[in-house]
Formats: structure tokens, sequence, C-alpha cells
């Protein structure tokens, strides 16, 4: 039988990074068996589905790459197959009409709390006799449809957290369809997961509650269980449940922070599965052939951005500029350096500024942060970005010990304009020289000028800059540098 696996998110907000690994899971889960991955928008909860929430996560899921299969399913079209299978089951027998208002089911409530007993529906609507259904039925008396739980024990053997089970006495005969003929989660869900041939259901621990629940529909309605599978819930730093408190956690707020889609995806594969040994960083082919139910987690996962940024990191080094341009382009296009459709985006010129810098960045906007100063030359659509370095880095670097500062930049800049070759092989000697002749460590010399090159603290080597700069470039930099150290 081939692997049937869904993501049934409710479209009422944004695509949370809980969702997202969820998503994911089951991806992988299809995609490794060769099974299918379907997409089911639970819009049942008219008053808080929007349409700009499925939107939200098609967009997410479209991002990260997670394409499924065949049309998305939205449940809230599939009330009349709802209804048809709560009715099959109180025509079975299996459910049964209850008549109790809420107030009345309130007041036995509160009733119960007063002498600290555990409510439970005391089953008395399914003690009515059959005419007296009849004739509540016939009077238009609203009730609502309760599913009769069998004694005994519900169990099944979890992926995740192998057998877990519940016994009976301490599920309540739940309601399945309400008195508006709506039904309950718990109804709408298998009707749709039985007519969508699902095998594994695999969902957030959250539900496990539900399952048992969902099982006793499943037999009375005659069909086959499906595997489940509960991965653990995703904490923040802190080892409370994850929630907007620790930050983002919509999926689109790490796009816009520059976060690459393989790399939130390596991130997320790894909150509630490991690959085992101490293996962290993977691309999407080689996640696909390490992912394995053995790996599943049962412990909460904990959601730490810094790791996030590291991994983004770790993929942003590695991929080759050509495959880097793309995802960098509308990060460069919001910073100003060049414009959308610039063939410069797709040049040696371009790829090789992103080589060049890259492995210093964590974020997308890092990269372009990295790679500003090397746009020297007009693009297609963009001048050069004017070259400024900021008060706080002038004052810090350069006035600090400005008569020292000025005189190294200085015989620095002249040391190096005498030279016929532009390599660090050259450059370095030269510089090191003036270091020595000063009597200061060579660093001394190399951080003004890192700050006059660059105007930043963070760069790739010093001599590689001023060979990436050029001449000309660098050359005029260090002049002007040398002008504000006073
Ligand atoms: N709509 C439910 C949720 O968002 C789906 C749960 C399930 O996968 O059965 O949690």
């Amino acid at each position: 039988m081939s692997v049937r696996v869904r993501f049934a998110p409710s479209p009422t907000g944004y695509l949370h990074v809980g969702g997202a690994r969820t998503a994911l899971f089951n991806w992988l889960y299809a995609r490794k068996h060769g099974g299918q991955f379907l997409l089911r928008i639970e819009d049942t909860d008219k008053a808080r589905s929007t349409d700009e929430s499925t939107r939200a996560i098609f967009d997410g899921l479209n991002w990260l790459g997670l394409n499924w299969d065949e049309e998305v399913v939205y449940q809230g079209a599939n009330l009349g197959r709802h209804q048809a299978d709560a009715r099959r089951m109180l025509d079975a027998g299996a459910a049964y009409r209850c008549f109790c208002t809420p107030d009345e089911l309130e007041q036995r409530r509160k009733l119960a709390a007063a002498s600290k007993d555990a409510f439970k529906y005391d089953r008395r609507c399914d003690r009515l006799a059959a005419d007296e259904v009849q004739q509540r039925v016939a009077a238009g008396t609203p009730f609502v449809i309760r599913f009769r739980v069998p004694e005994g024990v519900t169990s099944w053997d979890d992926i995740v957290h192998e057998t877990i089970s519940f016994p009976s006495k301490d599920i309540e005969d739940f309601v399945i369809l309400r008195s508006d003929g709506t039904p309950i989660y718990n109804m709408a869900v298998v009707s749709d997961d039985i007519a969508m041939r699902i095998t594994h259901v695999m969902r957030g621990d959250d539900h496990i509650s539900n399952t048992p629940k969902q099982i006793l529909l499943y037999r009375a309605l005659g069909a086959e269980l499906p595997r489940f599978a509960h991965f653990p819930m995703i904490h923040g730093l802190d080892g409370k449940k994850l929630s907007k408190r620790h930050g983002a956690t919509a999926v689109s707020d790490y796009q816009h922070l520059g976060i690459l889609p393989q790399a939130m995806n390596n991130f997320l594969v790894l909150l509630g599965w490991s690959p085992g040994g101490d293996r962290e960083v993977m691309s999407m082919d080689e996640m696909l052939q390490l992912f394995s139910e053995k790996g599943l987690l049962k412990k909460a996962a904990v959601f730490d951005t810094k790791k996030l940024e590291w991994m983004n990191g770790q993929h942003l080094s590695r991929l080759p500029a050509a495959e880097l341009a793309p995802l960098a382009v509308p990060t460069f296009v919001q910073e100003g350096l060049f414009k959308s459709g610039d063939p410069f985006a797709t040049s040696p010129e371009f790829y090789k500024i992103l080589d060049f810098v890259k492995e210093r960045c964590r974020t997308l906007s890092d990269l372009a942060r990295l790679a500003k100063p090397y746009f020297t030359t007009t693009t297609t659509t963009m001048a050069p970005p004017p070259f400024v370095i900021d008060q706080a880095l002038i004052d810090a670097h350069l006035r600090k010990d400005a008569a020292v500062t000025k005189a190294l930049l200085t015989d620095a800049t002249s040391a190096l304009e005498a030279l016929t070759d532009w390599t660090a092989e050259a450059m370095e000697p030269a510089v090191r020289a003036v270091a020595e002749r000063h009597g200061v460590a060579a660093g001394k010399v190399f951080q003004p000028m890192r700050i006059a090159l660059t105007a930043s603290t963070v760069s790739p080597g010093i001599f590689e800059v001023l060979g990436q700069l050029g001449r000309d470039v660098s050359v005029k930099r260090l002049k002007e540098a040398a002008a504000l150290a006073t």
C-alpha cells in the first residue's frame, strides 16, 4: 500500500514554525517512501479562517519547497460527508442524540466541581426510550449527536512513542455533530482522512488526547486504521511552549530576515529528529537520504534562533555563488545595490563578490551589508553606493590614537602605491614592514586599514580585500581615512 500523508493546517493565522516542522516531516516521509503528500486546509471554523491565511500557508510551503500532490482539500467543502458519516454511526447505534442544553450541562459541570468530582457526561440521553426520542425530534427539539464510547482500552502503536493507551473510563461520550449540524474537529478529521485514504497521521503531540477518540470513530465507521506519529512540542529557550513571546514564530518572518529555505528546513528537521551522531548540516537531498522514523525523538525540541542563524551561515557559505545569487538578489535589491532585473545579478563580478564575503555571513542581510563595500563600479541600473564610514567607527578606530593611526595609514598607503605587483605576496611584506618601522603589532595597521577599506570591523583578510577592491579604489579609500584621522 502506498504511503499517503497529509498536512492539515487551520487557516487562522500565519504559517507557524511548528506547522512547518510538521509539514516537513510529512513531506520527507512521503518522498522517502515514494508516497503522496497531501494538503488539507481545515477551514471549518468560518469565523476565524481567512483566505489571507490560506495564502500564507501556500506561500510558506512553496518557499520551503514542500510541494504537495493532488488538489488541495478544503475541509469546509466536505460538510455533507461529515454529516453523512455521523448519521451512519447514529443509524448503526454507535452514536445517539443528546438533547441536554448547554445551560443544563454547565449546571451539572458546576455541581461536579463543587463536590470536586471530575465531570463526565452521564449518558442520560442514551437512556431515553426510542419513542421519547422520536417525539422530541418531531417537536423540533435541538440535539447534538454524541458518540457512545465503548468499554475497554484504546491503544495504538505510535511511531514516535510506541504504545499509548487510554482507558475508556477517561473518555466521555463526545459530541461529533453540533446542534447546527456542523461536525466537531475529530469527526471532520476522521471523515476526511478516510476519504483521502491517509495511511499515516503524523502531527504534534498536542493531538495525542484526540487520537483515541479518532481511533474509535474509525472503528465505528468500519475503516482501516492509519498509523499515528506524534511529534514533540517545540519550546523556547526557557523551556516553555514556543509563542510570540519568544520572538518571530511565522515562517515568513524568517524568510524576510534573510534565512535561506534550505537552512530553515535543516533547522526545522532537527526539532524532533536526529540523523544520529553529531551530524547537523544537511542539504535537502541529504536530509531525504538520512530521514527515517528511527531518528524521531520524544522529548520537546528547543527553538534557538541563534542556532538557526548559525545554520543559515553554514548553508550560505556552502552554496556556490551561482545558486546563492538568485536567493540573495531580492535582499540586494531591497538594500538598493541594484534594481530588479539588472543583468549584474547573474554576472561573474557579482558571483565573485558573493564568494568573497559569504563565509562571514549568517543571513542574506549580512551578505548584502558585507558585500556593499565591493560595489565599486556602476551596474546596469545603479551607481555604486556612497562609501560612508559610521561616525562611531571613525571615533573608535581612526580618531582614538589619531596621530599614530594617521602616520600608519599614510605610510602603508605609500608603501602600497610603490608596488608594481598588486598581489597579496607583494603587499603583505610591505605593510608589515611599516608596522615594524613604527614598532607596533601588525594588527595596529590592519584594523584601521579594514575600517578605511570596508567601513566595517568584519571583512575577509586585509590583503584579499585590497586585491578585491583593486589599486585605485584601495588607495583612494586609504587616503580618505587618513584624512579623517585627526
Ligand atoms: N487542523 C489541525 C491543527 O491545525 C490538524 C490536526 C491533525 O493533523 O489532525 O492542529
